[in-house]
């Protein structure tokens, strides 16, 4: 490690290699399920470059020498964990130098990023320019466009998912190669963000949720700044109008009339806290609660539309919509909210928060250590679990069922997220900021969540670092075919195993015992 360390110095300088401890210290991370207890992986150092051919230097000395690396972007995947479930001695390649932001293009609507360019820096230069695209934050925006986009995580606009946003890919191969994937591999493409297939197989899926290579640039579609955004509020009085209400959206959705993520809430969860209903809880019926909710003039469960666009169109969309859900009967509709652009900040201001749908937002998440002691800060929004199902009244039902098991056994809280052709529904855990039963029995009930969830047919896409083989063990289709196509890739591009060992449950050869 030492004589590796020596040469990382050598290739970036010696500031940009961190060994002392209260250096290596900000790489740990703060929202470990394994806080303070023995399995808390910490990483033994970190490495920052500033450019490919010092990654692909990297690399090449941590080959030679066996030292695993984990690759962040920006390194704020809080609550989805770090290097947990790497082995000890691994050197986090931090990437947060590199972070150029190569080009923007607003007449065909893509930018071209380096991993260190965060959702506030893109947001920020596209404003200073007056340039007439639109970024895709996820609810905070302090990531990395690519660590969210590898991730595959999502946000709100019509561009809501990420990874299949982006349109061309560099990334060093664990050997120290630079590939450019799609239109990318023509010396002096002219189309690299613009068509994402170039000729040949397609690769660039098996550098998303992988330890594969270290991207070093990515393309990524922008949605041009759209004249108009409405909300419309559907909701619907009896619980069984869900079958109904999730039929008539599946179908708007899948059509292209509604173009963006939205949640299916149960009123009564989700209302404004109300001592009415606290009193109407007390052993409540189904129809009790109905009937509360009759009362007070709102739905049992509530939809938000959200349109972008025309005007015009807009308005044709939501007619479209509203004459589709009232057939069913007792459905009430209520305007939302209504923007027309580009904003003035002053008027950004004023909109009632979250308004992250097209403008990044710091997020408030309590540091864990600064709580002492706990009661239990929030461990993440959802850090752990987000559970695909089918979409359809029956994938809602078991969603929000998860949700009840998970709220009844412990500090956990869940909703239902509908973004594309499936609900996810998260769930939050509480955990404790001292070693406490109560984490210890969340990690227990999550791992049960999970083979549940299986059982059902239904799994998670995303998940904290410590949890990643309990899910991989799920996805066990013809005797784990899937896990043993990806580790004979992991073995063919990386055989000493030195990137992110065990990422996604993909364990290389040298290191597969330590398979959970
Ligand atoms: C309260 C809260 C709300 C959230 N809401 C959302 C939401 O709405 N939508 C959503 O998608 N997420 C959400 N998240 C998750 C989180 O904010 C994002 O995942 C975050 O954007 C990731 O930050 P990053 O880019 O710094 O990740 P990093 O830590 O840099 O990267 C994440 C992981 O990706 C891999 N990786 C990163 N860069 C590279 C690279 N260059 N090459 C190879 N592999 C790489 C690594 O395995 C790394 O550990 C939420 C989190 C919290 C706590």
């Amino acid at each position: 490690m030492s004589e590796a360390l020596r040469q990382f110095e050598a290739v970036v300088g010696k500031e940009w290699v961190f060994s002392s401890d209260e250096d290596v210290d900000l790489y740990r991370d703060s929202y470990s399920p394994f806080w303070h207890e023995p399995e808390e992986r910490v990483p033994s150092a970190a490495v920052a470059p500033d450019a490919v051919e010092q990654v692909q230097q990297i690399v090449r000395i941590a080959g030679k020498y066996k030292i695993p690396l984990w690759t962040i972007s920006t390194g704020k995947n809080l609550g989805y964990g770090g290097s947990r479930r790497t082995p000890s001695g691994t050197v986090v390649l931090d990437l947060k130098r590199m972070n150029r932001i190569i080009e923007v293009n607003d007449k065909n609507h893509y930018a071209l990023v380096e991993p260190g360019v965060s959702y506030f820096d893109l947001y920020r230069h596209i404003q200073e320019r007056g340039l007439k695209v639109w970024i895709d934050p996820p609810d905070p925006g302090w990531g990395s466009l690519i660590g969210n986009a590898l991730e595959r995580g999502g946000g709100y606009t019509p561009m809501r998912d990420h990874f299949d946003c982006h349109c061309g890919m560099e990334v060093v191969l664990a050997n120290g190669d630079v590939v450019r994937t799609g239109m990318g591999a023509l010396p002096n493409a002219r189309t690299w963000q613009q068509y994402k297939y170039g000729f040949g197989p397609a690769v660039d899926g098996i550098f998303s949720q992988s330890n594969f290579g270290v991207v070093t640039k990515m393309g990524f579609w922008l949605l041009p700044e759209p004249e108009a955004y409405f909300s419309g509020t559907v909701m619907v009085p009896k619980e069984d109008d869900i079958h109904a209400l999730v039929e008539i959206f599946a179908r708007l959705l899948n059509s292209g009339v509604v173009q963006g993520t939205t949640s299916v809430l149960k009123t009564v969860d989700f209302g404004p806290p109300d001592p009415q209903l606290a009193a109407v809880r007390v052993g409540a019926s189904t129809s009790d609660l109905e009937r509360y909710v009759a009362q007070k003039g709102l739905g049992y469960w509530t939809l938000d539309l959200p349109f972008y666009g025309p005007s015009k169109v807009i308005a044709a969309q939501w007619e479209h919509a509203k004459e589709q859900f009232s057939w069913i009967p007792g459905v009430q509709f209520r305007d939302g909210a209504s923007y027309t652009f580009p904003l003035t900040r002053e008027a950004i201001e004023k909109i009632p928060e979250p308004r992250s749908a097209w403008n990044p937002e710091p997020h408030h998440v309590c540091d864990r250590r600064s709580v002492q002691p706990g009661p239990y800060v929030v461990f993440a929004d959802h850090p752990d679990d987000r559970c695909r199902g089918a979409r359809s009244d029956q994938g809602v039902r078991a969603g929000l069922s998860r949700s009840r098991i998970a709220d009844r056994r412990a500090s956990w809280s869940a909703d239902l997220v509908v973004s594309s052709r499936e609900p996810s529904s998260s769930s939050t855990s509480f955990l404790s900021s001292t070693i406490s039963r109560r984490t210890v029995r969340n990690r227990e009930i999550f791992r049960r969540l999970i083979k549940a969830a299986a059982e059902h047919g239904w799994g998670e896409y995303r998940t904290h670092t410590a949890f990643m083989d309990d899910i991989a063990e799920a996805y066990s289709y013809n005797n784990h075919a899937l896990r043993r196509l990806h580790e004979t890739l992991k073995d063919a591009l990386d055989p000493d195993g030195i990137l992110a060992p065990g990422k996604n449950g993909v364990w290389p050869k040298r290191l597969r015992r330590a398979r959970a």
